[in-house]
Order: C-alpha cells, then sequence, then structure tokens
C-alpha cells in the first residue's frame, strides 16, 4: 500500500502504541483520524499530528465506534486503513477466580469487543476503497501465557484468532484488504496505569512505540500478517507450541 494521500483511523491513538502509528503515518503523507477515550491524552495527539482528526470514544460502545467512523468518513472522504489499537490489562495478580465480574467485563468490552465493534464500523468503508489494510494490535500475550494476568491474555489470544478468521474471510472473497496483526512484547508506554487491582505504573522497559510503528508500515507494505516486534519472539512463540504438542520436555503433565 502507497501511504501518501490515504487515510487512517486509529483507536486508542491518544498514547503510546497509537500515537506513534498515527505520527508514522502522517510522516508519510496518510490522513490519520484518531479516538480515545482519555480527552487530555487526544489533545496531546492533536499537538503531535498536525491535521488529525480527533473524537473522545470508548471503543466498549458500539454507537461510539460507529460515530468515529463516520465522522472520519465525513472529514476526509474516505478510509482506507484502520488500526484497532485501544487495549487495556485490567486485573494483575489476583486468582482469576476471584477477579469480579465488572472488572473481566471491561477487559472483554474493550480488548477482545471493541476491536470487534471496530471492524463492523470500518470494514464496510475499507472495503468501498480498495486495497485496504486492517491493522490489530494484540501483543506477545496471545502467544504466551501468564499466571498474572487472567484477562489481559485470555482476550489477547482471542485477538490472534479474530485476525486470523479476518485474513481467511478476505482472502475467501478475494477482498484484498490485508490484516496485519501486531505481536509485541514490552513497549514503553503508559499501559501499566491500566492496571485495575494494583498500583498501575508506566512500562519502563522494552522497545519504543516508534519502533512498532516502523514494523507496522513495513508489514502493510509487505502485506504481512503476524507481526513480531521483538527480537526472540518466534522463539517464544514456538516454545509455547511445544508445550501444548507436549514436544517440550521441560513442561509438566
Ligand atoms: P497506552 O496506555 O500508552 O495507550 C493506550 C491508549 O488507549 C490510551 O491512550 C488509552 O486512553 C486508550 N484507551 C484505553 N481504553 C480505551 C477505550 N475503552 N476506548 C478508547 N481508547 C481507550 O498503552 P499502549 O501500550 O500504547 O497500548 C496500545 C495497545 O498495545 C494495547 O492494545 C496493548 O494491549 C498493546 N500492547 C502493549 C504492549 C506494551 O508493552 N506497552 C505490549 C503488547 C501489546
Amino acid at each position: 500500500m502507497i501511504f501518501a494521500g490515504k487515510v487512517a483511523a486509529i483507536t486508542g491513538g491518544g498514547s503510546g502504541i497509537g500515537l506513534a502509528l498515527a505520527e508514522r503515518l502522517a510522516s508519510l503523507g496518510t490522513r490519520v483520524a484518531v479516538c480515545d477515550v482519555d480527552a487530555g491524552r487526544l489533545a496531546e495527539a492533536r499537538d503531535r499530528v498536525p491535521g488529525a482528526f480527533t473524537m473522545a470514544a470508548d471503543v466498549a460502545d458500539p454507537a461510539q465506534l460507529e460515530e468515529f467512523a463516520a465522522r472520519t468518513e465525513r472529514e476526509f472522504g474516505a478510509v482506507h486503513l484502520v488500526c484497532a489499537n485501544a487495549g487495556i490489562v485490567g486485573p494483575m495478580g489476583e486468582r482469576l477466580w476471584e477477579v469480579d465480574d465488572a472488572q473481566w467485563r471491561r477487559v472483554v468490552d474493550v480488548n477482545l469487543l471493541g476491536v470487534v465493534s471496530t471492524l463492523r464500523a470500518f470494514v464496510p468503508r475499507l472495503l468501498r476503497n480498495p486495497p485496504g489494510h486492517v491493522g490489530i494490535t494484540a501483543s506477545m500475550a496471545a502467544v504466551t501465557t501468564h499466571a498474572l494476568m487472567p484477562a489481559y491474555y485470555a482476550t489477547k489470544h482471542a485477538l490472534l484468532s479474530l485476525a486470523d478468521t479476518l485474513h481467511l474471510q478476505f482472502a475467501r472473497d478475494g477482498h484484498g484488504v490485508g490484516v496485519s496483526v501486531l505481536l509485541p512484547a514490552q513497549v514503553t508506554t503508559r499501559l501499566g496505569e491500566s492496571v485495575t487491582d494494583s498500583a498501575g505504573a508506566g512500562n519502563p522497559e522494552g522497545i519504543s512505540p516508534g519502533e512498532v510503528a516502523d514494523r507496522f508500515v513495513e508489514a502493510v507494505r509487505s502485506r504481512r500478517v503476524h507481526v513480531f516486534t521483538h527480537p526472540g519472539s518466534p522463539e517464544l512463540a514456538r516454545a509455547r507450541i511445544a508445550t501444548v504438542t507436549g514436544d517440550d520436555s521441560s513442561a509438566g503433565a
């Protein structure tokens, strides 16, 4: 895809990876629309991405996403690329059977159904302006395991499945729309502030959000579906599969 002159919409674009995607795409001549649930962060995005269209929206509310899609299209005339990026950590540390219903539902509503609603709002618009591309920010949490973040890991696993299904359906129907699912490990963003059951903190370690945005741009250009961003990540994914197939001699029964 040639980025100049195209239109991209990004959810959770007020901070971190979403903001870096907005900056990177704008630097390539793409017109950018950003939504975020946090109005203060949106103001930051407006400062850092000149010409961006911004709108406060909660991805957990399908009506707000439909409005974001409609207003993006009105503002720029078309949409060619959507990045379903907004996400939260939620509970971190509690035993999963003790995490309360409200915390479970919020993470599922934002991380999983928020992506589904983003696709529902934007994919029909992308199909009117081929070739088009869908980006989904999953995580290495989609292909690894962790004892402490039950809702985050479950929803990120689901996003990998969603991205693969979308890719298969686009290919089957000959739509020519690309799909790239980002699988980052640690990135220096404010994601730690979205932990709900212990003191949230920033993500002090990891690669920069700009590096993730660079990997995304390369993936769109090469139409790569699964996008690892860190060295060693493919090996971690293979090790996970080995525990599932029983080929990992160090794993328990
Ligand atoms: P971040 O907190 O810096 O940015 C996320 C943005 O999404 C924030 O501005 C936040 O206000 C917004 N947001 C949260 N809930 C929202 C909602 N309901 N509706 C709209 N906007 C909402 O964190 P980040 O690390 O840039 O996170 C972006 C994505 O990257 C997430 O999906 C996250 O799971 C994923 N990710 C992050 C890392 C990491 O180490 N930071 C690693 C792998 C994947």
